[in-house]
């Protein structure tokens, strides 16, 4: 839940570095300790792994270069020109024939190359490094790529910045075409043979490159860029492959066929390590898988716990088609359906029509579960394309609520797709950031004015639709009382509550050991907001990170929540938890320790 690394073996990352503030590794460290190297990334896909090393081949890192006659440049251009005529058809190949089980963003994914490398500067620029400075065409290439990498990387807009990452993956693949090479690993030819299994270690790893390595076995994929949204994250998610990312040095430290371990919940990384350490690792893994199958049978057991309180157990998914993966883990509803990202990474913005096959969508496979369709949550972080941010300070600015506040025509087009998805379901609309009760009384006018507009247009919709708000901002947690009266549930977004609270921004890695969910203010305010809600008669749930961590589900067992909402794959583990616990012993426990304002020992609770 916080959002720096944390490593599960305090004997090997004590010592992985000199103690940066807060005493914690961070993404990119990494140490030798005696004969193993230790390294610390980000994991983002759960999951141990424990192999031997498959190197990528980085053509960008083995290119020759040399100059080349002047009299040969036009050879060599044309040469550049058929190169990237071929990494585009082959990616138009791989458009064609994409497997039915490919992620859903992998053809945008690879669209998006396909058009890079069509971009006319890219060539263009290369041959006047070939006909000016008689570059080679691979010379030409990766200086122009470097001068594009360069550009986009200081771009305002956080999409655009990472385009820089898709830059160097196309240049990567023409460079590998330039070279005659089709392999992809430096070493290894057939992956699937007898012997350990094998770990692909990269620099990054394009969509393209993923949906080839996708056919094989592989144990983990480990890469130095990267971070949980890129294409690696993505794809080894969907094949359920554990992945660390961001390691930074990875690709040039080890070599193919070290040994290597993976740890996709800590993002530790283990080089050539020792028996004994192997040996304990084999352990942690066998023991984690065992727990894994022991978990699958709770799926349709009733989260209840020992003292006989029944819990709320839903989903927080981010794109329609993962509203399957909540049922498929047993969740009795979607908590939080992050509707932003229908808006993101596109240059227009979705039709009310497009986004209410997208709602419905969701609505009709939840079968009558309810869902929680939150209304734009969009500034701060998370920015719409062309749309760089101006304010000083965006995360105290334009967002959420307040940005469809003041954009009424974007607002009432969401509003009324998801009215119309009140036909196939129980849709709760839930309001972000909200901290005055004159944004719930205009959102409630916005939501009537889109009914009388669907009346108008004689579209079907129902009044069997719920709102709520998400308590995020410590002020509304404060003085929650004239909310509950004026809303039908509330849902607790603790890791932007724990961002206000304690004033660190959750994305500053400078800061991210202050990041402390377990702080007795920001437990207060949870206390306080589920009290107020249970007063009142209306639910309160947690959808924030807080709530899928196994760790915290008895401490919020005894704040008296109820309700939880969280990734998919962290159900079955809360689950466990709470059919474990003892709310009374719990909530006395809480109580006392929150009195006093003290922080909580979780190893202590009962
Ligand atoms: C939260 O703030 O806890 C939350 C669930 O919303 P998001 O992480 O999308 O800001
Ligand atoms: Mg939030």
């Amino acid at each position: 839940m916080n959002t720096a690394p944390r490593a599960t073996d305090e004997t090997v990352t004590n010592q992985s570095r000199p103690a940066n503030q807060g005493g914690r590794p961070g993404y990119g460290d990494y140490c030798p300790i005696g004969s193993m190297l230790c390294m610390q990334g980000q994991g983002v896909v759960k999951g141990y792994a424990i192999g031997r090393a498959a190197i990528m081949s980085a053509a960008s890192l083995e290119v020759d270069h040399y100059r080349i006659q002047e009299a040969d440049a036009d050879a060599e251009c044309q040469r550049l020109e058929q190169a990237i005529e071929q990494a585009v058809q082959d990616l138009q190949t791989l458009v064609d024939t994409l497997p039915a089980d490919a992620p859903r963003e992998m053809g945008p994914l690879l669209e998006v190359h396909r058009l890079l490398l069509q971009d006319p500067l890219l060539y263009q620029q290369a041959c006047c490094f070939i006909r000016e400075r008689q570059y080679n065409a691979e010379w030409a290439l990766t200086t122009q790529g470097q001068i594009l990498v360069e550009q986009f990387s200081s771009m305002e807009d956080e999409y655009l910045r990472e385009r820089s990452a898709d830059i160097r993956q196309v240049i990567e693949r023409v460079l590998r075409v330039l070279s005659g090479s089709t392999s992809l690993l430096t070493n290894i030819d057939t992956v699937d043979g007898p012997g350990d299994p094998l770990i692909v270690v990269a620099r990054d790893i394009s969509p393209a490159d993923m949906l080839r390595l996708k056919g094989a076995r592989f144990a983990a994929f480990l890469t130095d860029l990267g971070g949980p949204t890129s294409h690696t994250a993505i794809v080894a998610r969907s094949m359920n492959v554990p992945a660390v990312v961001g390691l930074g040095h990875v690709r040039s430290l080890v070599r193919d066929g070290d040994m290597l371990v993976a740890d996709g919940s800590s993002g530790v990384v283990l080089v050539n390590p020792s028996p004994q350490v192997l040996e304990e690792y084999r352990e942690r893994q066998r023991r984690y898988l065992s727990e894994r199958q022991e978990l699958a049978a709770l799926r349709d057991t009733p989260a209840i716990t020992l003292d006989g309180v029944s819990v709320k157990l839903e989903a927080n998914i981010e794109l329609p088609e993962e509203a399957q993966m909540a049922l498929d883990a047993g969740a009795e509803g979607i908590g939080l359906f992050r509707s932003e990202f229908l808006f993101m990474g596109r240059t227009d913005l979705p039709t009310e029509d497009e986004q209410f096959l997208a709602y419905s969508s969701v609505v009709k496979t939840m079968a009558g579960r309810p869902v929680t369709i939150r209304t734009l949550d969009i500034g701060a972080d998370k920015n719409l394309d062309g749309e760089a941010t101006v304010a000083t300070n965006p995360a105290l600015g334009l967002r959420a609520i307040r940005y469809c506040l003041a954009k009424p025509e974007l607002f009432s087009t969401q509003l009324r797709a998801l009215l119309r998805a009140t036909v196939f379901g129980h849709v709760r609309i839930l309001i972000p950031m909200i901290s005055h009760m004159h944004e719930v009384r205009a959102a409630y006018q916005a939501i009537e004015a889109a009914c009388r507009e669907l009346d108008a247009r004689g579209e079907a919709y129902t009044r069997n639709f719920s709102v709520g708000a998400m308590v995020e901002i410590p002020a509304m947690a404060i003085a929650i009382e004239p909310f509950v009266e004026a809303l039908d549930f509330l849902s607790i977004g603790t890791n932007d509550l724990i961002q206000y609270t304690l004033a660190i921004d959750r994305g500053d890695a400078d800061v991210s050991s202050l990041y402390d969910p377990m702080h007795p203010a920001v437990l207060r305010l949870i206390a306080h907001t589920i009290n107020a809600g249970e007063r009142g008669g209306i639910p309160v749930a947690v959808c924030g990170e807080m709530a899928g961590d196994s760790r915290v589900t008895r401490m919020l067992l005894g704040l008296g929540l109820k309700e939880f909402s969280m990734h998919p794959q962290q159900l079955l583990d809360v689950k466990k938890e709470i059919r474990q616990a003892h709310t009374n012993d719990l909530r006395v426990k809480v109580a006392t320790a929150l009195n006093r304002a003290e922080r909580i020992d979780l190893d202590a609770l009962p």
